[in-house]
């Protein structure tokens, strides 16, 4: 397997301007799937002035009608390559393939293009206000939106298609043009929308260019470069708050989809079976590599052995493994640096004195991979390492409450709030519980928020904005009012 190696800069597919490439990974088996290009300082500074000059110079900012027409040809050249996809995403990303059902592929395959295309003809661009007086100067006003300029897109490795679709597909259809960056690991899929692209639509050169490097800091340059007007980030907090750092010079417009450590809440009237039989699933889905991942589970005191019994068999449950084998809701994690990252914070669990209720070691059976058990925590206590930070591996933890109002205390204790699920046997008290959650998404009764109409994104330490929805649509416009004498 071979994926798409080269660049796409000012609508050519070409090589780094060093000729360096580098490796591509499968995760699951440690082979080297092939090469990509390794650009450099030089390839982002043509980039980026590509898509200055195609925002700057042609009618792509202000033709929703070419908009739409290339958005719908990039969807079906995506459609029409769906399988070549869904094969590529397991073996980069070692995604289970059972996700790409999903989100890792035709859950944003289904809309994350189309729904912002649509809006093209029923977003309100323009709106009239009340003619005016101030100052004594009688006024006709209005108040336009218009794109923003180039957007620099920097995506992650645990999602990497959905994540880059639903950018683009924003960024795209509010008429602004794209420099995209995306994780080193997972490099091909990135790669294979620039072919299409450059290929299969009328998308006009400098519109889109992808960038792939080994080196993180391109990513920095996009942030530092004045003709660069805005940043779409998904990924790690610390990486955001250096995003922050890096973008003041330049005032940088900054939209953040960064860590979380979301609460997964049980109430003592819910049914514990159905509410814990899958608990795992919020936690050892992908091995854990989700941002809006539920992996701290609290439960009643009242009926915590209960509960915690349910929660450990369910655990117990899970199928790991290859993630061509559609059995398997678990694969590895991306890289031996991330495992080692996971089985560091399993380590400071036992230290700090939690109870290892399974697993904690990588899985005996498996000479290869970046495997790590499903591995579950007992008699957490919030203030915990492994209750405050974000694993990103398959890692849940049990942590016991008093009441409702000590559910919330806890759920809120943390520095994020990107998502969360409560469950009751009455919704109005499971809302009651959601309305308090300091956090972006929250699932209630099992509800799913997914989609592309549904804004996504943290309070606090998880970002800044939202991804998707007309609130993620409105974040790649700019506003302006303009006003005239009134005859
Ligand atoms: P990361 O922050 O290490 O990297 C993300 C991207 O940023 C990559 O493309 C990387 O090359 C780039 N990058 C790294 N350093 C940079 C710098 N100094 N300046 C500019 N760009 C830089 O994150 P990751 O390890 O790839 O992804 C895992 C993290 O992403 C987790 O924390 C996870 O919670 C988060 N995430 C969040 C969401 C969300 O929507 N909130 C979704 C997926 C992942």
């Amino acid at each position: 397997m071979q994926g798409e190696a080269r660049l796409l800069i000012d609508g050519k597919l070409v090589e780094s301007s060093s000729g360096a490439t580098f490796d591509n990974i499968n995760p699951a088996t440690e082979e080297v799937l092939g090469s990509t290009a390794d650009a450099t300082r030089d390839d982002m500074d043509a980039a980026i002035a590509a898509a200055r000059r195609a925002f700057d110079t042609t009618d792509w900012s202000t033709n929703g009608g070419l908009r739409k027409r290339c958005l719908q040809q990039l969807q079906t050249a995506l459609e029409e390559e769906r399988e070549l996809i869904r094969e590529e995403l397991v073996a980069e990303v070692g995604t289970p393939v059972l996700m790409t059902y999903g989100p890792q592929l035709d859950a944003p395959l289904s809309d994350g293009l189309l729904w912002p295309m649509a809006q093209i003809d029923t977003f309100e661009w323009e709106r009239q206000l009340p003619n005016g007086d101030a100052f004594g100067m009688n006024s006709w006003r209005r108040v336009v939106k218009e794109p923003i300029g180039v957007v620099g897109a920097i995506t992650p490795w645990n999602y990497p298609f959905e994540i880059i679709i639903n950018k683009l597909g924003q960024a795209l259809a509010t008429g602004n043009t794209v420099v995209l960056k995306p994780a080193p690991d997972t490099p091909w899929n990135a790669t294979r929308i620039g072919r299409l692209i450059a290929e299969r639509t009328d998308i006009p050169p400098g519109v889109v260019n992808v960038v792939t490097s080994a080196d993180h800091l391109l990513g920095e340059q996009l942030v530092e470069d004045p003709r660069v007007d805005v940043i779409s980030f998904t990924g790690s907090t610390a990486t955001g708050r250096r995003i922050m750092e890096h973008g003041a010079p330049t005032l940088k417009r900054l939209f953040l989809e960064l860590g979380g450590k979301s609460a997964n809440i049980v109430l003592d009237d819910a049914d514990f079976t159905a509410a814990l039989a899958m608990a795992w699933a919020g936690v050892c889905t992908h091995a854990g590599q989700g941002c809006a991942m539920q992996t701290r589970l609290l439960l009643p005191r009242s009926r915590y052995d209960e509960g915690l019994e349910i929660v450990k068999t369910g655990f117990e449950s899970v199928t790991y493994g290859d993630p061509t084998d559609a059995n398997n809701f678990m694969g590895p994690l991306i890289s031996a640096k991330q495992r080692e990252r996971v089985l560091g914070y399993i380590k400071k669990g036992v230290d700090e004195g939690a109870r290892l209720v399974l697993g904690g070691n990588r899985p005996g059976q498996f000479d290869k991979g970046f495997f790590v058990e499903p591995t579950l925590f007992a008699d957490v206590d919030n203030s915990m390492t492994i209750a405050q930070e974000e694993i990103f591996g398959p890692v849940g933890v049990v942590i016991a409450y008093e009441d409702d109002d000590d559910a919330v205390r806890i759920a809120n204790d943390s520095p994020y709030g990107l998502s969360g699920a409560v469950t009751s046997a009455s919704e109005e008290r499971a809302l009651s519980v959601a309305r308090r959650i300091r956090s972006g998404t929250m699932s209630v009764n099992g509800g799913v928020w997914y989609g592309a109409e549904s804004p996504f994104g943290g309070y606090k330490a998880s970002g800044l904005g939202r991804q998707n929805g007309i609130e993620g649509f409105e974040q790649y416009l700019e506003t302006k009012a303009i006003a005239g004498p009134l005859a």
